[in-house]
């Protein structure tokens, strides 16, 4: 006797003591399994004569045993395969629900278990299985909790492979009445249900009654026509909600689905969809984009990645063209022209659909991008900007006027009269940005700004440089307001005014700031830090943040308020003892209103101190 893996027995325990009243969803897991083993079979067959037969996966009920069995002619399993795949949870599985730490009844409903929900109807499973090629076959059983064994048993004829799993009903109890599952009727209504699509026929031996004489019959239960091949108003939400969790692995509904059927230069259906969230490692290395690549309803590949570009790669699904040729290799697909013309036509496809999504439920596209902002954004700005024209309509950032994300087209839509730019502020939130003392003008003009908090954002906006011939331009920088000729006239009295005050205070602030200007940018506030030339401070912070990012910093440019009352007393405390004090102060607060910590925090709580003690 084997003992399970440990995530394998809680998996297991909440399986056998299961109050979960969808149990019936076992039949769905265990006929999935079959028909991905066929699959496998089938994909083999390709190249390997020998491994064709008629496919098909055979269900028998045996009312006296009180047994159900599955039974199907795909790959099989070797010992070692039983040992890997039936004595421990599926990985991929395993590590969700360990980030998700929410392992609960409900989940285990919507979210296949696989092979393990057999547990949840039985309490003796036996998994007879020949893998193809072999001559031994073994059979793995368990009565759940205590662990598994595996024995040898009769091979058979060597061209036989397979996998039978036969089920011991529980006993019925108050909660459940597991005998009910005897019934054909009943496991004719299951298949039909959960497993109509599967393509290959799922039979049965049934009764039939004529004339009072009872005759019994094999007969194939589902349509065959997989869920894709199916007009669109033949499949319920509900239907494609369920293919999706059971075949995505994910216990959530998607967001959004896409069905889409192309004739044409291309030939393929298509059915995709959009996670609710990101997957736990999305926005790692580990993560592998791809869909089932099928060819005329044969599947050639699990995860075909090169169909999908890189920042669409949170989509799931499958995609069937009779153009694709059956007996491809991963190496081949790479170079295949066929599949870059499905993939070019996809990616449209794709886009056109998340556009429709804007439109048609903006509230469910704020959330979906705002999950994969990033990522969506990145295919903005990558490879130079090349696909930024497919993406700039489906961008959203945070408007300062509407509270609420925008899209581009909706901001120049509100262009005021004589605005020329649209206007960006960056900053680490929402929140933080909409106090920065740079806005103070741009927003008493009445003109809108963008909120970037994203740190690709600038790199976005740098990318796109305009839209709809409105150009992009950052309220931090100098000419963000333009002046009239009179107030041009009037700004340079001042700075000619105030010249030897800035020049003493640039003196005084030594090499922390690369200069210190006269700015119309501010009202309320005294102060503020700009990024001169190139750089941004937040690309300073992108840059400071990756491994071995280049030490790139911005240029500090102080920005004085002359209209604020402190820049009197700055004036007035030319050539005394406190004006270094002074200075050292109002750089430091402008770091701070940056996100920046001064460069001496004791140092500066001293000058404030002492300032406040006069
Ligand atoms: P999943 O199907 O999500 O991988 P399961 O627990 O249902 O998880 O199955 C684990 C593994 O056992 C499968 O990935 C497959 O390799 C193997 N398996 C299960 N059922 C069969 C079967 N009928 N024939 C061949 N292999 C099977």
């Amino acid at each position: 006797m084997q003992e399970f893996k440990t995530e394998s027995k809680r998996i297991l325990d909440l399986m056998i003591h299961s109050i979960y009243t969808n149990k019936e969803i076992f039949l769905r897991e265990l006929i999935s399994n079959a028909s991905d083993a066929i699959d496998k079979l089938h994909f083999r067959s390709l190249t390997d004569a020998a491994a064709a037969r008629e496919f098909a996966i055979d269900l028998e009920i045996n009312k006296d045993a009180r047994t159900i069995s599955i039974h199907d002619n795909g790959i099989g399993m070797t010992r070692q395969e039983l040992e890997n795949n039936l004595g421990t949870i599926a990985a991929s599985g395993t590590l969700q629900f360990k980030t998700e730490n929410k392992l609960d009844e409900e989940m285990i409903g919507q979210f296949g278990v696989g092979f393990y929900s057999a547990f949840m109807v039985a309490d003796h499973v036996t998994v007879y299985s020949k893998a193809y090629g072999t001559d031994v076959a073994h059979i793995w059983s368990s009565n759940g909790a205590d662990g598994y064994e595996i024995i040898e048993a009769e091979g058979g004829d060597k061209a036989d492979c397979g996998t039978t799993i036969t089920l011991h009903l529980k006993a019925d109890d108050e909660d459940y009445a597991y005998g009910d599952l005897l019934s054909e009727y009943k496991l004719r209504g299951l298949v039909e249900k959960y497993s109509d699509y599967i393509r290959y026929p799922i039979r049965m031996e049934v009764t039939k009654y004529e004339k009072e004489t009872e005759t019994k019959a094999v007969e194939t239960l589902n349509s065959m026509v997989p869920l894709w091949a199916r007009p669109k108003n033949k499949v319920k939400k509900k239907e494609y909600e369920e293919f999706y969790q059971q075949k995505f692995n994910d216990y959530r509904a998607p967001a959004y689905i896409i069905k889409a059927d192309i004739e044409g230069a291309v030939n393929y259906r298509t059915l995709l969809f959009i996670p609710e969230k990101a997957p736990y490692n999305y926005y790692s290395k580990d993560y592998e984009k791809g869909l089932k690549l099928y060819s005329a309803g044969v599947l050639i590949m699990d995860k075909c990645s090169e169909i999908l570009p890189e920042y669409l790669g949170f989509i799931k699904g499958v995609v069937d063209s009779p153009d694709l040729s059956l007996n491809i290799s991963r190496e081949m697909l790479q170079q295949d022209r066929q599949l870059k013309a499905i993939a070019a036509s996809l990616e449209k496809k794709i886009l056109a659909e998340l556009k429709k999504y804007c439109k048609s439920d903006r509230k469910g596209y704020e959330k979906m991008f705002t999950e994969f902002a990033p990522s969506i954004k990145f295919g903005a700005y990558d490879k130079f900007g090349e696909k930024k024209d497919l993406l700039k309509d489906l961008l959203l950032f945070y408007s300062s006027t509407e509270n609420a994300p925008t899209l581009l087209s909706e901001y120049v839509g509100r262009m005021k009269e004589g605005q020329e730019f649209i206007y960006y502020a960056c900053g680490e939130s929402v929140k933080k940005i909409d106090k920065l003392p740079q806005t103070e003008a741009v927003k008493e003009k009445g003109y809108e700004i963008l909120y970037f908090s994203d740190s690709i954002d600038e790199f976005v906006a740098k990318t796109l440089l305009e839209y709809d011939g409105k150009k992009f331009k950052s309220v931090s920088d100098k000419d963000s307001i333009a002046e009239t000729e009179e107030e041009k006239a009037a700004s340079e009295k001042t700075r000619e005014q105030y010249k030897a005050l800035t020049e003493a205070v640039k003196a005084s602030l030594k090499d922390k700031v690369a200069d210190v200007r006269l700015s119309n940018k501010m009202k309320s506030h005294a102060v503020c830090l700009s990024a001169e030339g190139e750089i941004s401070f937040e690309m300073e912070r992108v840059f400071a943040a990756m491994k071995n990012g280049a030490d790139v910093r911005a240029k500090r440019v102080l920005e004085l308020n002359p209209e604020h009352a402190l820049f009197q007393k700055l004036a007035a405390a030319k050539d005394t003892d406190k004006f270094d004090k002074l200075c050292g102060v109002l750089l430091d607060e402008a770091l701070l209103m940056e996100g920046f910590t001064p460069e001496d925090p004791a140092g500066f709580a001293d000058a404030i101190n002492t300032l406040l003690a006069e």
